[in-house]
């Protein structure tokens, strides 16, 4: 049977990294086994390289060079997470490699699915909750985050720059118009909602023009602007109502702490960082040291994000399997929460890694 291979650069990272990485391979294995049909096959190789705190305690650096070449070769990099409050650079700043991967790679748009997961749950008794699906797209290599234009200090007043390039915004809005055409092909409604601040800082009106230049070239979707704070209130209390949404880093980096809150919490929230060559996959949450090493974290976030990588192949390389096999694992995610009887242990449950793994297996292994 023909098989084609994908090459997965894994960064287990830190924390609860480890705990979570093994098994959801297991899993992504299982799913691209089931996925197989009409003479098809899907393997996927996995290289797991060394990055975080931990790798800056043992070898002085945090993302060694070795680390970065080898995730430029690679088909897709799986990230857990990175990072130890005990352990800092010698100016008190701590160690996030994850976040100098995504300069490095360019990676411009971060991916962040907003989706009820049925059983799970959620801050909102509004039946319409059931509903919401959509994607928050935070643009992740400028804005208030640019590197190389570090804030200034001094005894009287403090300074950041808010970067907004044309280059990456039109990358970013392509992206972005793209992944609602998709959406709009699977039935979702194709409207993009531009999240800025646009009435009173002048690097968002520049925003919001390049979203209306790229826009016009997307006559099937329906577009509008949003205020980021009116879009904190609208996110809470009509998030129904979204399809794809866009915005600044900065803005991006809070609004989708709220949407990962909407999904029932960090446990639950997926993500992508996307470029035009790369991608790293990897759940919202940080390393959680105050639980780390006893078994009891939420690996569904990291589940999901495995989920993400395949369709991400799928599309890339045209592989019906691998989209397959990606859909399967969000299916069976699905399946092994809607009876409402897998509480994990964030809300209050007894579930963690192995009772969550052995569900959503049995799933994908029924399925
Ligand atoms: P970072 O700044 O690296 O994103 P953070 O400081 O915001 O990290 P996390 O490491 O995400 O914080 O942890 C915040 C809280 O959420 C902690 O109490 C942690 O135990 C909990 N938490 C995070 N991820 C999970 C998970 N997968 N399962 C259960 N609890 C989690």
């Amino acid at each position: 049977m023909p098989d084609t291979t994908f090459n997965i650069a894994v960064l287990a990272g830190d924390g609860i990294g480890h705990e979570i990485t093994s098994p959801t391979l297991d899993l992504l294995n299982l799913a691209c086994s089931k996925a197989a049909r009409d003479g098809d096959s899907l393997s996927l190789t996995y290289q797991h390289l060394e990055a975080g705190a931990g790798t800056y305690q043992k070898a002085g650096i945090a993302l060694p060079d070795e680390t970065v070449e080898q995730v430029r070769q690679a088909d897709a990099i799986l990230l857990a997470c990175m990072g130890d409050p005990a352990v800092r650079y010698p100016d008190g700043t701590e160690i996030v490699p994850q976040i100098e991967l995504r300069f490095r790679l360019g990676l411009f748009a971060g991916m962040r699915p907003v989706r009820a997961i049925p059983g799970v749950p959620v801050p909102l008794a509004d039946p319409r909750f059931a509903e919401v699906d959509f994607v928050l797209v935070r643009e992740s290599i400028e804005g208030l985050f640019a590197p190389d234009r570090a804030g200034t200090r001094s005894e009287s007043e403090a300074t950041e720059t808010l970067l907004i390039t044309r280059e990456v915004s039109e990358k970013l809005f392509n992206h972005v118009f793209m992944l609602a055409t998709q959406r709009q092909s699977t039935g979702r409604p194709g409207h993009v909602t531009c999240v800025d601040k646009a009435n009173v800082f002048a690097a968002f009106a520049f925003f919001r023009d390049l979203f209306d230049e790229t826009a016009s070239r997307y006559p099937d979707l329906q577009t509008e602007h949003a205020y980021v704070d009116a879009m904190a209130m609208h996110m809470v209390n009509r998030p129904w109502d979204y399809d794809v949404l866009v915005t600044e880093n900065m803005f991006g980096d809070i609004l989708s702490d709220l949407g990962a809150a909407l999904m029932g919490g960090m446990g639950y929230a997926p993500s992508a960082d996307v470029g035009e060559n790369h991608a790293v996959f990897q759940p919202c949450h940080g390393t959680a040291p105050d639980i780390a090493g006893q078994g009891i974290a939420n690996p569904t976030a990291m589940i999901l994000s495995g989920a993400m990588m395949l369709e991400w192949i799928g599309e890339r390389h045209n592989s019906a399997i691998a989209t397959a096999a990606g859909q399967r694992i969000t299916a069976a995610v699905d399946r092994a929460f809607a009876p409402g009887e897998l509480r994990t242990c964030e809300l209050g449950g007894d579930a963690g890694v192995d009772k969550v793994v052995s569900a959503v297996r049995r799933q994908l292994e029924s399925g």
